[in-house]
């Protein structure tokens, strides 16, 4: 697939992918750190409101764009130059020119992920519109797995414009027809919510949150319920892998929750570039 597509794109096609991926990258950066505190801040809001009780003083704006990056340690804004994807990092040897303070790998990670994932997307499914909706589908994964990741949180924020956009999409059968993608929205969110209820009555245990039905449905509404059976396998099986792997290397306490999203959005955009192959693996015979 990756032949027949490649041939017709243009040789400037992927390396442009790239930049551009780094670049999302950045701010997506942004919205992995700041996202959840915007939600908190939105939550102690509205908590106030509902129970009128002042809030302890004005607060300085916050939102994706304000107040400018500092580091976290000594305040220092970080300069335009300081800011470019993955170059910046390296050039600062991961430290902040004013205090020295080690600058998270993540923030490289991240950049250098989407980069690979755009290239990766571009790739297989060309630089037309379906291509460039895959850029987003990838986008909005990429900042919900490192949320959930780091906060076991999947902000509605996220992943219900996600489903919707995905039954937009298919309007015109972009991914899938759409009457697979409303199955898929509604099966994807029913079926977690089944397992969900099925191991809360058998073990007593909240095994995952409502965020991961959320995602799952979206997920669905992108790819249609077909893709369903094998995203769930692939999400399970990587988080089992992962999650053993944690208890017998860092000696995790297997009653901490480990979030579920950032296996489903892997699986998911799995899914969306190699689908086909992977359902014929699952299924020969087709369903
Ligand atoms: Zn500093």
């Amino acid at each position: 697939m990756l032949a027949e597509t490649g041939a017709q794109l243009g040789s400037w096609a992927l390396p442009i992918a790239g930049v551009f991926g780094l670049l999302i990258g950045s701010f997506l950066n942004v919205v992995i750190a700041r996202l959840p505190v915007m939600l908190e801040r939105d939550w102690e809001r509205e908590a106030h409101a509902i129970l009128e009780t002042e809030p302890a003083g004005e607060r300085e704006r916050f939102d994706l764009i304000r107040p400018r990056s500092r580091c976290p340690q000594c305040q220092r804004p970080i300069r335009a130059l300081e800011n470019v994807p993955i170059l910046s990092f390296l050039f600062l040897r991961g430290r902040c020119p004013g205090c020295g303070t080690r600058i998270s790998w993540q923030y490289p990670a991240v950049e250098a992920l989407t980069a690979l994932l755009f290239v990766v997307t571009i790739g297989y499914l060309g630089l037309d519109a379906a291509g460039l909706l895959a850029l987003v589908f990838t986008a909005v994964l990429i900042a919900a797995a490192g949320i959930d990741a780091r906060t076991t949180l999947l902000p509605d924020q996220l992943t219900l414009p996600l489903l919707w956009l995905g039954l937009l999409v298919n309007i015109p059968g972009t991914f899938t027809d759409l009457q697979s993608a409303v199955i898929g929205a509604a099966a994807g969110y029913l079926v977690l919510w089944l397992i969900f209820h099925g191991f809360r009555l058998l073990t007593g245990k909240e095994g995952m949150g409502f965020g991961d039905f959320k995602l799952l449905a979206a997920l669905g509404a992108w790819l249609g319920w077909q893709a369903l059976p094998v995203i769930l396998l692939l999400a399970s099986l990587v988080g089992a892998v992962v999650g053993i792997a944690l208890i017998l290397l860092r000696g995790r306490d297997r009653n901490i929750p480990i979030p579920f999203g950032p296996y489903l959005a892997a699986a998911g955009w799995l899914a969306l570039i190699w689908g086909d192959e992977l359902l014929a693996l699952y299924f020969p015979q087709g369903l």
